[in-house]
């Protein structure tokens, strides 16, 4: 079965927090894993947070997308793409 990336991009509207409690609850990412990820999305501009299957893959994306609102409001930017 092909796999599928979950990618979130980088933005300045979302903390640090608002991303690793994101990928804890939604990705189950354990709190460590979560902030080196948080850490590689902001020095890279987008970081790998789950491969999966497709609809797995499209699930988090969907989830992280409107659920992860910033203080402002914004959604959290997110793609699938091929592994
Ligand atoms: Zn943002």
């Amino acid at each position: 079965m092909p796999l599928y990336h979950t990618v979130v991009h980088n933005c300045h509207c979302h903390t640090f927090q608002d991303v690793i409690f994101g990928l804890m609850r939604i990705v189950g990412t354990g709190l460590r894993d979560a902030e080196l990820k948080a850490s590689e999305i902001d020095f890279f501009g987008r970081g790998i947070v789950a491969t999966t299957t497709l609809e797995v893959a499209e699930h988090y994306a969907q989830r992280l997308h409107t659920e992860v609102v910033s203080a402002s409001g914004t959604l959290l930017g997110t793609s699938v793409e091929p592994a």
